[in-house]
């Protein structure tokens, strides 16, 4: 007898988180190979041409064209859904295309959107820019300020968009809250999970309704390829995502879909890690510096909320040093660390949002969201934190401190 495939639903949602990850969605060829296969191909041929007419007419189930499904990334979708406990999954080529696709397939003119102000650069040109020019208003809050979500909601509020932890200042959502709030008012709220993932925090538990992704981040985890993914019930991703995406073509690459595929393999092990190694360089550089910015400290203004909706509190924290001079001064000090923008690498990468991720903000905007001159993000990695301490040690001390 043929051995359970990672594709069998009914099988492998028993499966536990571990499991899952490893096994999920595998969908095996005559060849029985182990590792997944990379199936590069645009097209499908077929036997006779009822098989195609009845692919087409939705009556049968495989493949017609890799805009619509490709083996490789309906393996990915499987497993992303599978580990968020999700009922469908759908990748895409980037973050931002997974961000664009979640609001644009449900969004028309007319419509409102309430919005956290703290978020990643391009996450609030989409709020800021592109949503009204077609007409849909948009109001930004504080998101850390459960009334601030009430008092925004108007009679014409369709979705709750917002990060958490949010890039990069760390704002912790009250999830239970603010999905609770959404549910009782006929809101559709997507939430962007990038920076926790589903190892660490699944917002579908509280109520969420659509999750989405940059799998660029944590679920790749190795700093190789962009892709993104969609995550909510069958009902919304067949009805309202799918006809969105099938004729705008977001697709990601079945390559780049092999490789996060790979990369999932090992999230949780490296989520869970590199939150630890996050959590000990945190408390370091907390003695050390004005401000830190950590959930995973109690320092937090929301560090138990935190704690309370997720596993571990992820690879990333941020913190003040008061001037933008300062902040280079400890960039250009690193030895170890490379400055860079990415996150969720397994290397720890450190940059300066104010002008880099978030320098196309007006200078308001940054000030109102916290990107202050001197803040700087860290994402920590998998090196020994014995080494990232003192790397962060000599910089510090050239910059002054
Ligand atoms: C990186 C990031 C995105 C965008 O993802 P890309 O894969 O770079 O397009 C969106 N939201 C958050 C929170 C991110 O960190």
């Amino acid at each position: 007898m043929k051995k359970t495939t990672g594709m069998d639903r009914a099988k492998t949602s028993n499966w536990r988180p571990a499991t899952r990850a490893v096994r999920g969605g595998t969908w095996r060829s005559e060849h029985g190979e182990t590792s997944e296969a990379l199936f590069l191909s645009s097209g499908y041929t077929y036997d006779d041409a009822q098989t195609v007419a009845d692919r087409f007419a939705g009556e049968a189930e495989g493949m017609t064209y890799s805009r619509l499904q490709n083996p490789t990334v309906a393996m990915l979708e499987e497993r992303i859904a599978l580990m968020e406990g999700a009922q469908a999954c759908r990748a895409q080529a980037s973050g931002m295309a997974a961000m664009t696709a979640a609001l644009l397939c449900q969004l028309s003119t007319g419509d409102h959107v309430v919005a956290a102000r703290a978020a990643f650069g391009s996450c609030r040109w989409l709020v800021d820019n592109l949503l009204p020019r077609f007409g849909i208003e948009t109001t930004v809050i504080d998101s850390a300020v459960n009334e601030q979500w009430d008092a925004a909601i108007r009679p014409n509020t369709k979705v709750f968009f917002f990060e958490t932890p949010a890039n990069p200042t760390l704002d912790v959502v009250d999830l239970h809250y603010v999905c609770g709030l959404a549910k009782s008012r006929g809101i559709t709220t997507v939430v962007d999970n990038a920076f926790a993932t589903s190892a660490l925090q699944r917002p579908l538990e509280f109520g969420a309704d659509v999750v989405a992704y940059s799998a660029t981040k944590l679920m790749d985890g190795q700093g190789r390829v962009l892709a993104g993914a969609v995550c909510g019930s069958e009902e919304w991703m067949n009805e309202v995502l799918l006809p969105f995406q099938r004729n705008t073509g977001p697709n990601i690459s079945p390559f780049n879909a092999w490789v996060v595929l790979k990369g999932l393999e090992t999230l949780g092990l490296r989520a869970h890690k590199q939150s630890e190694n996050a959590l000990e360089l945190g408390r370091y550089v907390e003695a050390r510096v004005p401000r830190i910015l950590h959930p995973g400290l109690p320092s937090h203004p929301r560090h138990k909320l935190a704690l309370s909706q997720m596993d571990a509190v992820g690879p990333i924290f941020a913190f003040d040093v008061q001037s933008r001079a300062k902040a280079f001064a400890i960039l250009d000090a690193l030895e170890l660390i490379d400055i860079s923008n990415n996150i969720g690498d397994a290397r720890s990468l450190m940059c300066h949002p104010a002008s880099t991720t978030h320098a196309s903000m007006s200078e308001e905007a940054r000030a109102e969201m916290g990107v202050t001159e001197g803040l700087l993000r860290i994402n920590v990695g998998l090196e020994d934190v014995q080494d990232l301490i003192e790397d962060m040690d000599q910089a510090l001390k050239a910059a002054g401190f």
